[in-house]
């Protein structure tokens, strides 16, 4: 086992990540940017490097500063959490180019999930079912009305390095299309430097189910049920449980197989996430994620395994500690995402925190990195508390849930408390009878 590893990322993450190495008595080194020096992972951690000034891209994005850091404090490994450079190929590459073990999938993998159109092709080549649309860039205007015929209308143009449902745009109609075309390829160019778009059909009242996965280097492969994320605003996930309330054992077990044995086939290494849209009782492939995801602790939660401890063997070399046959649902799972915004205008609040009460009781977990005096600074994701609740049922779960949200104390900062609790309240919720438009046209009256 490694005896060292370094966090390679901030926040309710980078404590995540110091927790498991903990248990597994490892040696953890914080990064951090001057604006963290104060957060609770880098006081925890056995060592701290400051890795640079506030701007992610001055800290958490400076892969020779972070490279520098491991090679100075002689860490074996590095984890990159969640969002930064858990992601980038060519950071996995650089980071092995120094016989550091970097703890995920191998580069080639991140690279060819991270290509959107790739993917999609990958994907179909292991026989994933997609969502319908072009498989290969659209050059320009004349190329998206030829496929655009093939597809139908609505359709989605999405980008090819998309992510954060970012340089997604939707075309009712041809008359939209151009305008669609032109806006999704500018805002592409702009947030990821790669203005390359594909069309996909727009489904209309899709859920967002995805599947975990979890590979050894010796060929075993477990899928660990799915989630539910369709609780979303602008395509970003809000709230998130597991099972989900639409997924019979049988179906469960027929997605967990087709994405098992496409990950198994690829060798792929580590945790994945394989996200589809259900619509009809049909599952299409939109997207692989080659990382730890933001709401793997519903997963961890409904089977008793730790995602991040099994993350950190696999890097390892060990094998899988579980077969499939070993993996038992038991319960339901549900996380809330609060993050330091208005709830109504969803306006970032950073701040001071004067006032923190977590709430408690069996089967409720926080994952966060704040503390009463803590100050939210204004360089990064709004994200600024996990709350997890476990039931026997989801009747159960709920209950607790409602409980919890209305214990948990965050002050003086605007935080979306309030519009969990509302959405908790509504009879849609507590029949699980939402799709991924929901939360925006019905409970928000947005579109
Ligand atoms: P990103 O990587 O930017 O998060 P995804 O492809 O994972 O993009 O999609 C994010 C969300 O966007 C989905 O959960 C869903 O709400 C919406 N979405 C994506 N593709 C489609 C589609 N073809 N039809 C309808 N909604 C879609």
């Amino acid at each position: 086992m490694f005896s060292k590893i370094l966090i390679a990322n901030r926040g309710d993450v980078a404590l995540r990540v110091l927790r498991a190495c903990k248990e597994l008595n490892i040696k953890t080194v914080a990064i951090h940017s001057t604006a963290d020096s104060e957060a609770i992972h880098v006081r925890l951690a056995d060592e701290s490097v400051c890795i640079g000034p506030a701007p992610s891209s001055k800290s958490y994005l400076n892969i020779p500063a972070i490279i520098t850091a491991a090679q100075l404090v002689g860490a074996e490994a590095i984890h990159p959490g969640v969002g930064f450079l858990s992601e980038n190929a060519d950071f996995a590459e650089i980071v092995e180019a120094h016989n550091i073990v970097f703890i995920g999938p191998k580069p080639e993998h991140i690279r060819c999930m991270g290509d959107k159109i790739e993917a999609k092709i990958t994907a179909q080549k292991l026989g994933i079912p997609l969502v319908p649309g072009s498989k290969t860039d659209i050059i320009n205007f004349e190329t998206a009305l030829q496929e655009a015929k093939k597809v139908g209308y609505p359709l989605l143009i999405k980008a090819a390095s998309g992510g954060g449902g970012r340089g997604m745009k939707v075309a009712l109609n041809e008359e939209e299309l151009e305008s669609a075309f032109t806006s999704a390829k500018s805002e592409a160019k702009a947030a990821f430097g790669d203005d390359r778009v594909y069309i996909e059909r727009y489904l209309q009242k899709p859920r967002h189910i995805e599947v975990q996965i979890i590979a050894d280097k010796f060929g075993n492969t477990v899928h660990l049920g799915e989630r539910e994320c369709s609780i979303q605003r602008r395509h970003q996930k809000v709230i998130e449980e597991a099972p989900s309330p639409v997924i019979d054992d049988k179906t469960r077990n027929i997605i967990g197989e087709i994405a098992s044995k496409a990950v198994s086939k690829m060798g792929y290494l580590g945790l994945g996430t394989i996200e589809f849209l259900y619509e009809g009782n049909q599952f299409f492939f939109i997207e692989m994620n080659t990382r730890l995801q933001v709401e793997h602790p519903i997963t961890e939660a409904i089977t008793g395994i730790d995602l991040v401890r099994e993350q950190i063997r696999i890097a390892a070399g060990y094998p899988l500690s579980f077969q499939q046959k070993d993996v038992q649902f038991k319960g339901h799972a549900i996380e809330c995402r609060i993050n330091a915004e208005d709830p109504q205008t969803f306006i970032p609040s950073p701040g001071t925190i004067t006032q923190f009460h977590s709430p408690g009781g069996l089967g409720v977990r926080i994952e966060s990195c704040i503390y009463s005096g803590y100050k939210v600074p204004p360089y990064y994701d709004s994200l600024i508390a996990k709350l997890i609740v476990h039931g026997n049922d989801r009747d159960q779960c709920l209950l607790r849930l409602k409980q919890a949200l209305k214990e948990i104390v965050i002050e003086p900062i605007s935080t979306t408390i309030d519009l969990h609790k509302q959405i908790l309240d509504t009879e849609v919720m507590q029949k699980g009878t939402y799709d991924i438009r929901w939360l925006e046209t019905k409970l928000l009256n947005r579109n």
